[in-house]
């Protein structure tokens, strides 16, 4: 990242830089997506040997109701959940930027009129 714009042209044209890269943004997904290998437990099968084990095997988790819900995928479907969940990312990344870059310029325009703005910041994501 570059350092953070200061005056209203640069928020402004940043402000639009991150709208045309929403513009962009393809198919999204709720979620994550986790590559497993399993033993099936019989001392006699090849995956005892930690490097033989079953798979891989595709996990697609996310919350419902506040639980947490898993399906197994097909490497084909996975791929394509995989492309989703990191559209998601970029998304709500940019959709950070946006609400910073908004933040700021709000700060700067409200100080032009001799104003300085003592709103609400806005809550922090977690780090996903
Ligand atoms: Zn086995």
């Amino acid at each position: 990242m570059t350092e953070p714009p200061t005056d209203l042209d640069s928020i402004t044209a940043e402000y639009q830089a991150a709208k045309a890269r929403l513009a962009e943004i393809g198919f999204t997904c709720e979620g994550s997506l986790v590559c497993r290998y399993r033993c099936c437990q019989n001392p006699n099968c090849r995956c005892a040997d930690p490097e033989q084990r079953h798979g891989p095997y595709w996990q697609l988790s996310w919350k419902h109701a506040g639980r947490t819900v898993s399906r197994l995928l097909p490497a084909d479907d996975a791929a394509l959940y995989q492309e989703w969940i990191a559209n998601r990312r970029a998304l709500e990344q940019i959709l950070d930027e946006m609400r910073d870059l908004s933040h700021q310029a709000g700060e700067q325009i409200l100080a032009s009129r001799g104003r300085p703005l003592h709103g609400p910041d806005r809550p922090r994501r977690r780090a996903a």
